[in-house]
């Protein structure tokens, strides 16, 4: 049974018909409030929502909703993992996943505003995998099975930071505070027709700026799997941020960066979308 869970407020709540049900309350303290204790026992809480007639207690209001995972453990990226990607950026296409990582206090949620911390802070949406169980060594034929699910991301990039130095800054570039909107649910895949197969687009300032399917992946989700499970334990709630397809802002001619008070719009088919506004930072 296809299953949506999001973080409202810090507490775990599954999308249903006509609105939310709080995971704590309706399975009478089995699992949650915590998002993270619901990804834990993702197998069980899978079983328990399966077996279990919930009917909605509120209505949803996605302003309300935080990053659907708040403290991952690990959050992976993807660079240059788009064909079109690749090459719109001058360069060949990697033999093996580029990594790096988004620093989990990144993370903000599927509506958070976005601090535009320089003049060159750019969009990119990706598909953001939620792994659901421990995971060494996983071979791909059956990675994904230690996936409870996807939700969109955006990995905000300063390229100031990102490539005043040499070597390059990707995980400081794309770690500033709010630079990891993800959300707005966690989605199981048994939701898609052919969860390997999915649109993905992008508009700012209502311009689509990117629009791909995830079939241009270079490195599809079950070999990003399969490949960072043998270096790195994946546990529950760990993200991998997948790559970004063409056209991103860096690249263009001319070039093009987010503005104070543009809206980025990011969706992915059969997930949901993030709107998230550009605004000037606080401090
Ligand atoms: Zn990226």
């Amino acid at each position: 049974m296809p299953i949506r869970v999001a973080n409202r407020h810090g507490r775990a709540v599954l999308l249903v018909d006509g609105g939310i049900v709080d995971v704590d309350q309706a399975s009478g303290g089995a699992f949650g409030p915590d998002p993270m204790l619901v990804l834990a026992h993702w197998d069980a809480f899978c079983n328990w929502a399966a077996g279990t007639s919930l009917q909605a207690t509120e209505g949803l209001d996605e302003a309300e909703l935080a990053a659907c995972v708040p403290r991952p453990g690990s959050v992976f990226a993807i660079g240059l993992n788009y064909r079109a990607h690749a090459e719109e950026a001058g360069l060949a296409p990697p033999n093996r996943p580029m990594v790096f990582t988004k620093f989990p206090s990144c993370l903000a949620g599927p509506r958070s505003d976005i601090y535009l911390f320089s003049d060159r802070v750019d969009w990119e949406v990706e598909l953001v995998v939620v792994i659901g169980r421990p995971g060494v060594r996983v071979a791909e034929d059956v990675a994904l099975d230690y996936v409870a699910g996807y939700c969109v991301g955006q990995d905000i990039s300063d390229r100031r930071l990102q490539f005043n130095d040499k070597p390059p800054q990707f995980s400081l570039g794309k770690s500033r505070e709010t630079f990891g909107p993800i959300g707005p649910a966690i989605v199981s895949l048994d939701s898609f027709a052919d969860p390997n197969d999915l649109q993905i687009t992008c508009e700012v300032a209502g311009e689509r700026m990117q629009d791909s399917r995830t079939t241009d992946m270079i490195f599809a989700v079950p070999e990003l799997v399969s490949y960072l499970s043998g270096v790195c334990q994946l546990q529950p709630g760990d993200l991998i941020f997948t790559g970004t397809p063409r056209g991103v802002g860096a690249v263009r001619e001319p070039r093009r960066y987010l503005q104070v008070g543009e809206t980025i719009v990011s969706t992915i088919e059969g997930v949901g979308s993030l709107v998230n506004r550009c605004v000037i930072p606080p401090y």
